[in-house]
């Protein structure tokens, strides 16, 4: 295949610099005149210094792009030496040090975010339990009719362009536009991600384009079960992940002996990260001793309530601090973390890291039952997005990706936008986040960051923000913030972008 040579890391200075040069169209031989001027300044702010970085070089869309979600894998599982494949990917790839998922921070909620490019509250999967009120309970469920925002299966049809999904959320039939996935699979666990590999492949080489998908989204286990198991970074989240790395090695040798590298982009990422849990509470049974009927919907870091009676909203917020959890009132959530959905309930229960709520049940016997049977909470996610623990992977590798590049900070917000600008197609403005990777797109006026580099027509990746917005565009920003209504962590760390 054909790669670049290597890059070293950018001085930041630079990279600002070549990305205004982008963000103002310089790139792409787009005029910065045809921007709007959303975010970059305009091109003669930059003009001169940068006349002999122009060409005319434009970059071609990729053929394909995978997207390989690897469940509650954070970015430290990612660097065992034991990891060949993962190693190689990180490489000869682009990868980011953190991905900041979206409120909350489970699985649910960030599949749906990563293909869709909006928040929780705006595409209504807002975890994977929750109630709707006049729909009633979702409990991990995989069909779209959830959905309250398009997901890319159903963008990138509109456009002709065929996709696949081996599970993920959102992906098992046809969004409300009547199109979706040409392929999916009804999700079962027990499916071994050899067989992914061997179905992803086969779809590769479908000779017919109507049907071969340029598109392909899979959801691999990752670290997630023994990570809630045994606990973040346990030799069992190793050794799945080992095995997990011989089936990503076979899926890139598979892509090399067909030559499709060379015009196929490999993203793998992750939902969210894994915590060491430190202390259980129960916010169920103490909502219970006090008199107040509820409903508790999920577990872990996480947990919403639907109050039998509303107007003990503030009784149970009052309570579930006194536990110890960041607790509010649906409408009183930060709106860094954003909960405007009534699908988050009357009152959002938010543990700190280190912290998880469970039923124990009957002084604890539950509990003890469930250790027992090594089904005990080890790990746990759910907590504040923007805490280092929960952090996920990025991994971009393949075609004309840069060599080593190092990302720095992204959100799970950019990922549907990279994933539209490699095609070269418009992202909708409801998506706030910014491409990665990708060419230059005409249609919507917004400044493509990242976009290709005005002197190699390589794709430029990450880098702040032209404009000065923050990079993340949200949840990471409540770090240190003192929230409205309850504790935030005070573990978590102030966060710089990078
Ligand atoms: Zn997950």
């Amino acid at each position: 295949m054909v790669r670049s040579a290597p890059l070293p890391r950018i001085r930041p200075d630079i990279f600002v610099y070549v990305l205004l040069l982008a963000a103002c169209g310089a790139a792409g031989g787009v005029r910065a005149d045809d921007h709007g001027g959303a975010g970059g300044g305009r091109a003669d702010d930059h003009r001169g210094a940068g006349g002999d970085l122009r060409a005319d070089t434009r970059r071609a869309p990729v053929e394909t792009v995978i997207l390989l979600s690897w469940d509650g894998t954070r970015p430290v599982d990612i660097a065992s030496p034991q990891l060949p494949t993962l190693a190689r990917l990180r490489r000869e790839g682009a990868s980011a040090s953190a991905l900041v998922p979206v409120f909350p921070s489970n699985t649910f909620p960030n599949h749906v975010s990563l293909v869709t490019g909006v928040r929780s509250q705006h595409h209504g999967v807002v975890n994977n339990v929750f109630l709707d009120p006049e729909r009633g309970k979702h409990s991990y469920a995989n069909d779209p009719t959830w959905l309250q925002a398009e997901p890319l299966w159903s963008l990138l049809a509109r456009h002709g362009i065929v996709s696949a999904a081996y599970y993920w959320v959102g992906s098992e039939g046809p969004w409300t536009s009547g199109l979706g996935p040409k392929h999916w699979h009804a999700f079962d666990s027990k499916t071994p991600n050899r067989e992914k590999v061997e179905q992803i492949l086969a779809w590769l080489d479908l000779e017919d384009p109507r049907e071969r998908p340029r598109f392909v989204s899979a959801w691999f286990h990752g670290a997630d079960g023994p990570g809630h198991r045994d606990g973040p970074g346990s030799p069992a989240a190793l050794e799945s992940l080992q095995r997990q790395d011989v089936q990503l090695g076979r899926l890139v040798a598979g892509l090399e002996t067909r030559g499709l590298l060379a015009r196929t982009i490999l993203i793998l990422v992750s939902d969210h990260g894994m915590a060491r849990v430190e202390r259980v509470v129960d916010p169920a049974a103490a909502l219970d001793d006090a008199g107040i009927r509820a409903r508790l919907l999920g577990a872990g870091g996480f947990a919403i309530v639907a109050l039998e009676d509303p107007a003990d909203a503030a009784r149970a917020v009052e309570l579930a601090r006194s536990r110890g959890i960041s607790a509010w009132r649906r409408e009183d959530v930060p709106p860094e973390l954003g909960a405007a959905n009534p699908r988050f309930g009357d009152v959002v229960l938010m543990a700190p890291v280190g912290t998880a709520m469970v039923r124990e049940g009957l002084g604890g016997t539950v509990q003890k039952l469930l250790r027992k049977t090594g089904v005990s909470m080890r790990g746990s996610h759910g907590h504040a997005p923007d805490h280092p623990e929960m952090a996920g992977i990025f991994i971009a590798f393949g075609a004309d990706v840069p060599a080593g590049l190092e990302l720095g900070m992204v959100s799970a917000l950019d990922v549907a936008p990279t994933v539209l600008a490699l095609f070269g197609l418009p992202i909708p403005e409801t998506m706030t986040g910014r491409p990665l990777l990708g060419g230059p797109h005409a249609a919507t006026g917004r400044p493509l960051l990242g976009g290709p580099d005005a002197a190699t027509g390589r794709p430029l990746l990450g880098g702040p923000d032209a404009a000065g917005r923050p990079l993340l565009g949200g949840p990471h920003a409540i770090a240190g913030r003192p929230a409205s209504g309850g504790a935030v962590p005070s573990t978590a760390p102030e966060r710089e972008a990078p």
